[in-house]
């Protein structure tokens, strides 16, 4: 147990405070992608009179990146005395829309009852403030460490990471030998260590058809049903299939710890943009659907798409004038880190020091940016640790306590003395 750094911690409660604050007053919705140039400048700010050096850059040319609304992340450095490991915090800033139902200003940081709230408290202004708050305790105690602290404010995680994250990782932000261990503060709640997540498979799939007057459909040939043999086989055999496969993978929640696919959209027939409320007269000659298939480090994802193409390759057989295309969106394979990798454990001291317990280890349902520090950095010593409670993520009145944050952060300051200083045991 690391007394010294955890008054340092706990000494400086009103300023993460007043951090999580100032974070929440930045509105940096996504979309559109606002305020993130003023919100990573505060933060270049506040770490450059820490001693860090910063650098704002710009995610040019990512989706959404424009003049209005410029992707603008800030990276953070600070060097230690000598030759060392460096660990490095990334958060996004971006936060999704208010929504409808909230009791209290989304972007005023109220701050009531040991929580503070706003859009993005949680998700994850808290655990950013939470991360700056340890290194600067770190800092205070060991002015004299080896290695490198960097601390990172990205852009777009809610959008996918691509102007944010993925760009850095592009320009070898997060590659050795720059950076060794990442803790990435989403919240995963404060005693819980996020090894990965599943995979993803996003496709699309058309089937096509021919058009013809509504009132003689038999001189045409619709798409929608031919889309409707697609459903109804994915109902009767893939859906089942799907939940026949479980994970050894610790996923949360426990329904997540299966195989899952979810049907996007589907889209038939001639759009309703160009004639609103207008009922189409024609047969449809095309009919489209977007899927998003999660799936588990035991499948491989040449079996996941063989699992749909075979369907649709039977429907082509056995249906009369069934054919149809099929297009990968997006492909993200699964992430876990080992438990015994140097990140894991070290945040795992922590959590044994402050809350005298064993860590709880989990898998995300969905992805975050680790899968760019893992598929463009190559960097596999990463997980995501933070204060806040998952399910309050994106819903209104969301909150952080402030003893979660104080505690996350003497968990991450335990981090880096263990990363930094090799220091072990309590
Ligand atoms: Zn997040």
């Amino acid at each position: 147990m690391n007394e010294a750094l955890y008054k340092c911690v706990d000494d400086r409660t009103d300023e993460l405070v007043a951090l999580t604050v100032d974070l929440i007053r930045f509105p940096t919705v996504n979309p559109p992608g606002d305020a993130y140039t003023p919100c990573a400048e505060f933060i270049a700010g506040l770490l450059a009179r820490r001693g860090f050096e910063t650098k704002l850059i710009r995610g040019e040319g990512a989706p959404g990146d424009s003049e209005t609304y410029p992707r603008t992340n800030v990276v953070a450095r600070r060097e230690g005395r000598g030759p060392g490991p460096t660990v490095h915090f990334n958060s996004h800033i971006d936060v999704v829309e208010a929504g409808e139902g909230w009791t209290l200003d989304p972007f005023a940081g109220v701050v009531r009852d040991g929580r503070v709230y706003g859009r993005g408290a949680c998700d994850m202004k808290g655990g950013m403030a939470a991360s700056i708050i340890a290194a600067d305790a770190f800092l205070a105690v060991y002015p004299d460490f080896a290695g490198a602290i960097e601390i990172s404010g990205t852009v777009d995680e809610e959008s996918g990471g691509f102007g944010g994250v993925a760009h850095l990782a592009g320009m070898g932000l997060f590659s050795k030998p720059r950076v060794d261990h990442v803790i990435i503060p989403e919240p995963l709640n404060k005693d819980r260590i996020c090894l990965g997540h599943r995979g993803v498979w996003w496709a699309e799939i058309e089937t096509k058809g021919r058009i013809a007057h509504g009132s003689m459909p038999f001189l045409g040939d619709s798409a929608i049903r031919h889309m409707g043999a697609v459903l109804h086989a994915f109902e009767e055999e893939l859906f089942p299939a799907l939940d026949r496969k479980q994970t050894s993978m610790p996923v949360v929640p426990e329904g997540a710890r299966r195989s899952t696919m979810n049907i996007n959209s589907v889209h038939g027939g001639q759009t309703e943009d160009f004639f609103p409320g207008l009922p189409s007269p024609n047969v449809a000659d095309a009919c489209r659907m977007v899927i998003d298939r999660r799936f588990l480090i035991e499948e491989d994802i040449s079996e996941v798409k063989g699992e749909v193409r075979s369907i649709l390759e039977r429907l082509k057989r056995e249906r009369p004038r069934f054919d149809y295309a099929m297009r990968d969106l997006m492909e993200v394979l699964p992430l876990m880190t080992q438990e015994d990798a140097p990140v894991p454990r070290a945040v795992a001291e922590g959590i044994r020091n402050v809350f005298g317990k064993e860590p709880e280890y989990v898998i995300s349902p969905g992805t975050y940016d680790q899968k760019h520090i893992a598929r463009l950095g190559h960097l596999h010593d990463c997980v995501a640790y933070g204060p806040g409670i998952l399910d309050l993520a994106h819903q209104p009145d969301e909150w952080v306590g402030i003893d979660d944050m104080v505690e996350s952060a003497k968990v991450m300051a335990t981090g880096l003395d263990v990363l930094l200083r090799g220091s072990t045991g309590p």
